[in-house]
């Protein structure tokens, strides 16, 4: 079985073209600037990397040169678009409506456009891109959506609700969704075949930290608590993001400020985190170098995220009532042993000991825990898309 994976965003659309006999990632690429000037294509598929420049003026158009280059009797990976038995899309938020990954049908993708109020920059060009390829490939290739939020919707009440007025959970829907759901089950997935396990008997706390950051406590397979909330805002602080902050805060700036809604929002998701900390970058190789070179803002955002960090699991722990396994997974959990370090010293309470030696390990499978230490830490690459492609293939292997 071969599934084409689609993560589509409002000007760009990533795609993974995935065989299922092997789990191998046949071809992906990129349909970059969609509906502006400059569009661009790239794809990597067989080590031949094709990038050309031209106008992408709609996602429809996007669908049908990836389809193309797929099919390129050069570039290509498939002889022929029907060799593509499925597609699964990537959903941000699928709200209380969608528990599970499902196959797509008219009614479904009016549904998931319903939730844009959650995912206001991530469902539109989702359902776009959905629509899109129903256009090109016709009805009966089948379509399934993966959510982001569907891992967490196990999370209890104790986890998901916030202590406003019940109204607005039943008459607006707010409660912790929580965002990353499809890396932390795969991660979480593969730490307990790594360690020989069953799920049902690990308590796991799963940290994906990149551009965007959060935390979840899996305890028996099944998130009970993950640290981004109504929306991914929340948690640890992130590249350019605030994470957790007190509420008040934001009025108290407003109003000083006179900032529209807009505007805020800008400032909490685009400008803050260690880009607002350090004021020179959000991206953490340049605050890993320049904490290096004795920058003392760079130095303070790496302790801030690692505190931030060790006290979500400290929380957790508490959480689940005990810990086995530590994972780290996406561009920092994954590469930077720095964060790790910094993260781990903190963690002695737990029992967790680090090998700083082990430690030097870069996005591979790599246990970095001593013998002795009473958690396992491990660095596990995540494969969202692949985890995307497993949900696609049960739900079409019972169609
Ligand atoms: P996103 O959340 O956008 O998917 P990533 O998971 O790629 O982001 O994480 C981005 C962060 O990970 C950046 O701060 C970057 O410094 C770090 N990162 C990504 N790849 C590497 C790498 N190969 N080496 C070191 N750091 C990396």
């Amino acid at each position: 079985m071969k599934i084409l994976v689609i993560n589509a965003g409002s000007s760009s659309l990533k795609y993974q073209c995935i065989d299922m006999q092997t789990e191998s990632c046949l071809a992906k690429g990129l349909c970059d600037r969609i509906g502006i000037d400059d569009g661009l294509f790239k794809q990597n598929a067989n080590g031949k990397n094709i990038e050309l420049k031209t106008d992408i003026p709609d996602h429809a158009t996007a669908i049908k040169l990836v389809l193309k280059y797929l099919t390129d009797k050069e570039y290509g990976v498939i002889s022929d678009v029907s060799e593509i038995n499925a597609v699964g899309h990537r959903v941000v938020n699928g709200g209380e409506v969608f528990p599970e990954s499902t196959l797509l049908d008219k009614k479904k993708i009016d549904k998931i456009e319903e939730l844009t109020d959650f995912a206001p920059l991530h469902n539109p060009p989702a359902v776009t891109g959905m629509r899109a390829c129903i256009s090109v490939m016709g009805e009966n290739v089948p379509q399934v959506a993966v959510f982001d939020t569907s891992f967490h919707q196990t999370m209890p009440d104790v986890a998901s609700l916030y202590a406003l007025p019940e109204k607005y959970h039943t008459q607006y829907g707010i409660r912790r969704f929580g965002a990353h759901g499809t890396s932390h089950k795969y991660v979480a997935n593969e730490c307990a075949k790594y360690l020989g396990r069953d799920i049902k008997d690990l308590k796991i706390i799963t940290c994906h930290l990149g551009n965007g950051s959060s935390i979840t406590a899996v305890d028996g397979g099944k998130s009970i608590d993950t640290s981004m909330g109504f929306t991914p805002l929340a948690g640890v602080m992130m590249g350019t993001r605030c994470g957790d902050i007190d509420p008040a805060i934001v009025l108290y700036i407003m109003e000083k400020e006179g900032l529209d809604t807009d505007e805020m929002n800008t400032l909490l998701n685009k400008k803050s985190g260690a880009l607002g900390v350090s004021g020179f970058s959000s991206d953490f190789r340049d605050i890993e170098e320049a904490a290096k070179n004795g920058n003392k803002k760079a130095t303070l955002v790496l302790d801030m995220l690692s505190y931030q960090v060790a006290k979500y699991i400290g929380s957790y722990a508490v959480a689940m009532g005990g810990l086995d396994a530590i994972v780290f997974t996406a561009g920092l959990g994954e590469n930077n042993t720095t964060v790790r370090k910094y993260i781990c010293d903190r963690l002695g309470y737990t029992g967790a000991v680090l090998d700083d030696e082990k430690n030097n390990v870069k996005g591979e499978l790599c246990e970095i825990s001593t013998a002795e230490s009473r958690v396992k830490l491990i660095v596990i690459p995540t494969n969202e898309e692949l985890a995307i492609a497993k949900d696609v293939q049960a739900i079409v292997s019972k169609i």
